[in-house]
């Protein structure tokens, strides 16, 4: 299939600016960019839909580097607690309810919010994993989803081979729409040894480690009391990040020898901003990861601990954060931060040929609308798109070349059949705990 995206402002690398604007058309053919502007060639016998998009910006896709999406159906259940405590007394006992059907409808909704937010991949971490791919892959959403692993949990040598099974099963998509890897929790619940075999499963199987690392000052404290290290010492030392893509989460509590050993291995991050705000855990230190090389992506982390999975969000809180807590303004510029959401997450989830706008990447495209009063006048695209645009100006997505938003409409599920399903497994749900908590 092939489509010209024409006469828009379309975002693309630049060697000293990170990113930069230029006018002109992107041209795909079966889900990989061919023609970007005057870079690259289009085959002799193109011959694409053609669609305007004057008066919008094309960017790279985004990338929602850490999700739980099928938390969604808790969006709103238990706020205002700390991490622990959300966890141990709201979550997981809820969590002990959902089954296979919740997780499908609560991900669907999810990956509905996603994609006409203009994300195009999300990492996710959680459990009935099948049903996850099911419904990513009918809304036409990539996903790089892992099985969450308890190392303490009583069924965690089951979760191993579930995980194992699941990279077989996912393992040979033609599309490569769905990635599987391997999702043990933290350190705080997965013992060395467990990790240990998590890593040689990893290496075994040529699949990447997707974890939650030093999330709050609580986690370090127990690591250092447990190993005498921080949890980022801790996991390299265990040579667990040799597996690659290895993709932390958070990295809130890191110092700078951490931030050095996250940068020589190879780990990605994906800052979970507004989560780490909400559950009062901290604010990590971006700056500092992103000027030591660390690659960082933005995360959204479940819609339970963020309320809502939106990476406009994410990078607007990610930055201004920063620069109001240092009294700096010139940190983080926008630029930096629509290549974080993109590019940045897209290598920080292991996916090389994707995350900006050059011929030979995936057609992962995110058509902005610059019409609203909130987008006008347009001086600097970039500051726009990082500072004033949201989910709301979305347009047009494609996902490796397929239309799956046009108009801001989602065009390959019946959207109001996703809302009412997952209302109607949430209410399901609330009874289940209701009648357990009697
Ligand atoms: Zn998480």
């Amino acid at each position: 299939m092939d489509v010209q995206i024409e006469g828009g402002e379309l975002v693309v690398p630049h060697p000293s600016e990170i990113l930069t604007v230029t006018r002109g058309d992107l041209c795909i053919r079966d889900g990989t960019i061919v023609r970007v502007a005057s870079e690259g060639e289009v085959p002799p016998d193109f011959s694409p839909e053609r669609v305007d998009a004057s008066g919008c910006a094309v960017m790279p896709g985004l990338v929602n580097a850490h999700c739980h999406a099928g938390m969604s159906l808790l969006r709103g259940y238990a706020d205002d607690l700390p991490l622990m405590r959300w966890l141990a007394e709201e979550v997981w006992p809820a969590e002990a309810h959902l089954t296979g059907e919740h997780i499908y409808w609560g991900t669907a909704l999810a990956v509905l919010e996603m994609l006409k937010g203009g994300i195009c991949t999300y990492a996710d971490m959680y459990f009935h994993v099948d049903h996850i791919a099911r419904a990513s892959r009918e809304l036409g959403m990539r996903a790089v989803l892992s099985l969450g692993l308890i190392g303490e949990a009583p069924g965690a040598e089951q979760d191993l081979e579930r995980s194992a099974e699941l990279v077989q099963r996912w393992g040979d998509d033609p599309e490569d729409m769905i990635q599987i890897q391997l999702g043990p929790h933290a350190p705080y619940t997965c013992s060395p040894q467990y990790l240990e075999r998590v890593a040689r499963l990893g290496e075994q199987l040529g699949c990447g480690i997707h974890i939650h690392l030093a999330e709050t000052r609580d986690e370090g404290q127990q690591i250092e009391h447990q190993y005498g290290k921080t949890p980022v010492e801790h996991v390299c030392d265990l040579g667990i990040t040799s597996v690659k893509p290895f993709l932390a989460a958070h990295c809130v509590h890191v110092d700078e020898e951490d931030i050095a050993r996250l940068a020589d291995e190879g780990v990605g991050v994906a800052h979970c901003s507004i989560s780490n705000q909400k559950l009062g855990s901290g604010i990590a230190p971006l700056a500092e990861m992103i000027n030591a090389g660390v690659c960082v992506g933005f995360g959204t982390d479940g819609a339970c601990s963020t309320g809502r999975l939106d990476i406009w969000n994410e990078m607007r809180s990610g930055s201004l954060v920063q620069k109001g807590t240092r009294h700096d303004a010139e940190i983080l510029p926008a630029a930096q931060m629509l290549h974080s959401a993109t590019r940045g997450a897209a290598r920080a989830v292991g996916l090389e040929d994707a995350g900006q706008l050059v011929p030979g990447y995936r057609a992962d495209v995110t058509v902005v609308s610059l019409e609203s009063a909130h987008l006008t006048p347009q001086h600097d695209i970039l500051s726009l798109l990082a500072y004033a645009a949201g989910p709301g100006d979305v347009r047009d997505v494609y996902v490796q070349g397929r239309p799956v938003v046009r108009q801001g409409q989602l065009r390959t599920v019946d959207e109001g059949e996703i809302i009412s399903r997952a209302a109607a497994c949430t209410e399901d749900l609330r009874q289940k705990v209701c009648e357990n908590s009697d």
